[in-house]
């Protein structure tokens, strides 16, 4: 059994008039959204970067260029399923994901648990393989000024 991983690091800014969408659920009520070739889901974006790194594939860029008008508006949930098969068609099976998301505001922690759930679905483990933390920047930073979102991602993958 081998077993390695990777970490993944994602910024999206705010925009007004776009959809706030973090770990494939969207956030009601959100006076702004991320901007960004995609969904611009920070937290699905580092994870899928986490998973890629253990993995040994690369980066999000390499496998979904944002010049690339396949990945205009995608579903950024739909691109970590793709990441997960080719992981699955490379022998590797995911054992946990950890992760952070870095924000003023809103307060994301009530959609921590909806937030894990569809990660997890999307990756085949359970809800608790799946930790989604939050934190603010102590108005520091861009994300301290509020011009945008950050998220950091661990993922533990093995092959048997
Ligand atoms: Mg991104």
């Amino acid at each position: 059994m081998s077993a390695r991983s990777g970490i993944g690091y994602d910024s999206h800014r705010f925009a007004e008039g776009r959809r706030l969408v973090l770990g494939g659920v969207e956030v009601p009520g959100a006076e702004r959204g991320l901007i960004g070739h995609s969904d611009a889901d920070a937290l699905t974006h580092a994870v899928i970067d986490a998973l890629l790194g253990a993995t040994g594939l690369g980066d999000i860029g390499q496998h979904f260029p944002d010049t690339d008008e396949r990945w205009r508006d995608a579903d950024s949930i739909a691109l970590l399923r793709e990441v997960c098969g080719s992981l699955g068609e490379h022998g590797w099976t995911v054992l946990h994901v950890d992760s952070t998301v870095i924000c003023e505001a809103p307060k994301l922690a009530p959609h921590r648990d909806a937030m894990r759930a569809r990660l997890a679905e999307t990756i085949g483990i359970a809800p608790l393989d799946v930790n989604v933390k939050f934190t603010t920047n102590e108005g520091m930073g861009f994300v301290g000024r509020g011009e945008g979102i950050a998220a950091l991602a661990n993922a533990t993958i093995e092959r048997r």
